[in-house]
């Protein structure tokens, strides 16, 4: 391995490297490193880099009087960036006493790859990320970051014009995405003034998750470049359109590669049973996919929300359909699983995806008929006797349901309750706040 190391360094020095980052991320989803010199990196792989991990919130117990984590970089997932290739990232796996450390969600999302792996099969994954570019204005609002003429224009998405004003973010954006391999094929305007989306090739479910933490440092740091913010928080408008990051889940065969979703005409009994395992969990999952108090302002029908929404709302699958939580395309072959927003951290949120789904596969369920109708517009009672029910619509309830979840507890350990506890404590944070909307409607009520 020592020899691996030199060449991995020996690469990395000749590509202009000079500082190494062996990151993991917070419950968040952001990463966290210490900055190595890269005439380190032989130490560094070898796990001298230490943590304090329980300092950050929701990360564990970890006291500053106990012993620290040691990361483990991956040298096989290295990105040099390259908006600056004086820097190279590698994820890396936390350990304490010799043992996994409880709070590393990618280690979470590889013990889900490896029980897909007992199964006979490789789990791929796509996202479809959805952001917000935006200015701060002299008069310290918030902007789109292009000022976009906005006569006749309700929704932006696809808008050639626009698309074209955009190109100083997003080709800088395509290029360094093109430059490390991600195979960008299309990438578009959203819905919103301002909101932006990028399509690129789906890898295994560990990389493109790894890929999904490079992709926030790229996005936040080519918006900076350019004076400008990028947000991932999912709803930043009251009216306008909701971020979200779309997952896209299919099984392949571990032998021969075939994408055993596919059954040659359709979806698979193996692609039915997955989504039948989502749907089952679809509550539990809300707590991680969808996970701040501001994400339960996405998942909204449209017609509430001033016409502004794609969100999903109902637990049920469809064919294409917009409004549910699940999609089975029939442009591809994979499961969408559309409640995921943009401030997903990407390893647990796919861990838990793919848990829910083999779970489904392991138990044989059945997913029912797909619902193909606009559920925006039917009544709440109408859909219930349908047996067509509503996601969680606050992050309390989605918490609820996740901390009732055997499942969870089985796929996350000491995460379950920690996690569980940190949220609740987030969405219990927000109750207590008394804000304008408030007072504006009650304070000269009487
Ligand atoms: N912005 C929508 C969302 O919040 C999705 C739009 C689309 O289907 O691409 O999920
Ligand atoms: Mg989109
Ligand atoms: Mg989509």
């Amino acid at each position: 391995p020592s020899t691996q190391v030199d060449e991995v360094r020996r690469r990395l020095v000749d590509a202009g490297v000079r500082y190494f980052f062996g990151a993991y991320t917070d419950i968040h989803g952001v990463p966290k490193s210490k900055c190595v010199p890269i005439g380190h990196l032989t130490s560094a792989a070898g796990g001298s880099e230490l943590y304090t991990v329980g300092a950050l919130e929701g990360m564990g117990e970890l006291g500053p009087n106990e012993d620290e984590c040691s990361g483990h970089p991956d040298l096989s997932a290295v990105t040099v960036l390259p908006w600056d290739t004086r820097y190279a990232i590698a994820p890396v796996n936390l350990v304490l006493g010799g043992k996994p450390y409880p709070f590393d969600f990618r280690r979470i999302l590889q013990d889900q790859a490896a029980a897909a792996a007992e199964l006979g099969f490789r789990c791929d994954f796509g996202v479809e990320p959805e952001v917000y570019v935006l200015r701060r204005g002299a008069d310290g609002q918030l902007a789109p970051f292009v000022a976009e003429d906005t006569v006749n224009a309700p929704t932006r998405g696809y808008d050639v014009y626009t698309t074209m004003l955009a190109d100083p973010f997003l080709e800088q954006m395509v290029d360094h995405m093109d430059a490390l391999g991600w195979g960008v094929y299309s990438f578009d305007h959203e819905g919103g003034e301002g909101q932006y989306e990028f399509d690129f090739g789906y890898s295994d479910v560990v990389t493109t998750a790894d890929r999904m933490v490079i992709f926030r440092l790229m996005a936040k740091h080519v918006a900076r470049s350019l004076g400008c913010l990028a947000t991932f928080m999912p709803k930043p408008f009251q009216s306008s359109f909701g971020s979200g990051a779309h997952f896209n889940l299919s099984l392949a065969d571990l032998d021969t590669g075939a994408n055993r979703f596919d059954s040659g005409t359709g979806y698979s009994e193996v692609a039915r049973q997955f989504t039948a395992g989502v749907l089952h969990h679809s509550a539990a999952l809300t707590a991680v996919l969808a996970p701040t108090v501001n994400s339960y302002k996405r998942l909204m029908p449209r017609g509430l929300m001033d016409e502004i929404s794609w969100a999903p709302v109902y637990r049920a699958y469809g064919d294409n359909n917009r409004t549910l939580m699940c999609r089975l395309p029939a442009n591809r072959r994979c499961l969408e699983v559309r409640v995921a927003d943009s401030a997903v951290n990407f390893h647990l949120g796919a861990a838990v995806t793919l848990a829910a789904g083999l779970d489904g596969i392991r138990r044989g369920l059945k997913p029912g008929d797909p619902v193909n109708y606009d559920t925006y517009s039917r009544s709440e009672k109408e859909l219930d006797a349908a047996g067509v029910h509503r996601l969680p619509s606050t992050l309390g309830a989605a918490v609820a349901a996740f901390r009732e979840s055997e499942l969870m507890a089985e796929v996350l350990g000491p995460v379950h309750e920690a996690y569980a506890n940190y949220k609740e404590a987030e969405w219990l944070e927000y109750n207590m706040v008394v804000g304008d909307w408030e007072r504006a409607k009650y304070l000269e009520l009487w």
